[in-house]
């Protein structure tokens, strides 16, 4: 490989001179825009974050080739709407004109040759608009509801982030979970449930379970948990695995279900995309709002009002 004047084996992931990745040089997104990513994410190197967080840092990269193609047909669209009238307007001003010019305006025949030339314009410009005009308003308007392609699939995101992380490795990145277990510590305040065996990590990592004495457990294991007089505060997406969970304990639901987010003007958003809500929030976000919902046994949503 050769990279800003440096040799180096083609094994080797990145330049060593300047860092550069050369997996990032097809991709569609940018080696600085990762970086800049990851930095966000994890608030300049404060929060561990899981690889769907940074994901969701990218979800708003959007084609622009299909928005470019969007603009022109509108533009063609705009442009073609008044040129369709146009031979109206030629037909009448002319027919009208010439009409009034003419000295033998009341000579009968000469009148009814106006009106069959102006009624000849407008038998065309109906024609040419139906034949051309309506089709492109059809296809403008699904140009108007399509949804531009994700720049970024999370297949391309997943090689990416491998490369990335094992030249960056120290990264506060959490690439697997190893923090799982159903054991509750003595002397802590309340459970948290989470989804996803990472958040266990995630909310570990963090300080979450140091700081609120709380300890967090993933729903896998909702039914081993021993019974114990600690609140349990369950923190989920939205899914059809939630009603068992919350009918065979009895625990405080700190969010979300999916009517929450329709109602909250702020998460409609959050329907479009394909990611549970939990993942949408920044590390930062996701701390302190949970932290809010556990003091106030409120849903997470709450935190957003204030
Ligand atoms: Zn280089």
């Amino acid at each position: 490989m050769n990279c800003c004047g440096t040799k180096y084996p083609a094994n080797t992931l990145s330049c060593p001179e300047c860092g550069r990745i050369s997996l990032f040089d097809h991709a569609a997104i940018s080696q600085d825009r990762w970086s800049q990513g990851v930095d966000s994410v994890s608030s300049s190197g404060l929060y561990y974050f899981t690889q769907s967080q940074l994901f969701a840092e990218f979800l708003d990269e959007k084609t622009d080739s299909t928005d470019v193609f969007r603009i022109t047909l509108l533009l063609f669209i705009l442009a073609f709407l008044p040129m369709s009238f146009l031979g109206v307007c030629v037909a009448l001003i002319l027919s009208v004109g010439l009409f009034f010019l003419s000295p033998e305006r009341h000579n009968i025949g000469i009148a009814v040759m106006f009106t069959v030339f102006f009624l000849f314009g407008l038998y065309f410009s109906i024609g040419f608009w139906g034949f051309l005009g309506i089709p492109l308003l059809v296809m403008g308007t699904m140009c108007l509801w399509h949804t531009p392609q994700q720049m970024l699939s999370f297949a391309e995101f997943q090689r990416l982030s491998q490369v990335w992380f094992q030249v960056y490795p120290n990264d506060k990145a959490l690439l697997g979970s190893s923090c799982v277990s159903n054991r509750i510590p003595l002397g802590v305040q309340g459970l948290l449930l989470v989804d996803q065996d990472i958040l266990v990590d995630f909310f570990v990592h963090n300080s979450f379970v140091l700081k609120s004495n709380i300890a967090v457990f993933s729903s896998r294991f909702i039914s081993d948990l021993p019974n114990s007089d600690v609140p349990i505060y369950f923190l989920h997406g939205s899914g059809p695995h939630v009603a068992p969970i919350l009918s065979s304990r009895s625990v405080i639901d700190i969010g979300w279900v999916e009517e929450d987010l329709h109602e909250h003007p702020s998460f409609r958003e959050f329907l479009k995309r394909d990611l549970l809500p939990v993942d949408l929030l920044s590390p930062q976000e996701l701390l302190e709002a949970t932290r809010f919902a556990v003091q106030k046994k409120r849903s997470i949503l709450c935190y957003f009002d204030t």
